[in-house]
């Protein structure tokens, strides 16, 4: 994939785990609710979203890179967010 296309119909948005761009219906958006990454499918809960490809192996590597305190400008602190619920909500995710 060269990824040279621009598709201006669809937003684009960047996931946090592999960092390719892809449009928002293929991606979950995450948003940080006291301290949680809680995975939003609807896209309706309110806040600062990120966005992640919904397969483990995105969600494992955002975690590691840290992405989501970036995304939701955690500062201070050396505690990550708990992506517990975000993580058991891909694994359960059918696979496409
Ligand atoms: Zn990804």
């Amino acid at each position: 994939m060269s990824g040279r296309t621009r598709a201006r119909v669809c937003p684009e948005r960047t996931c946090v785990g592999c960092r390719e761009r892809s449009t928002k219906a293929g991606l979950l958006r995450v948003v940080m609710v006291e301290g949680r990454c809680v995975p939003d499918p609807r896209g309706t809960l309110p806040g600062r979203g990120a966005y992640v490809h919904a397969t483990p192996a995105c969600v494992e590597l955002a975690v590691r890179r840290r992405a989501f305190r970036r995304a939701f400008r955690l500062t201070g602190g050396r505690e990550s967010p708990d992506t517990g619920e975000l993580e058991s909500h891909v694994r359960d995710a059918p696979r496409t």
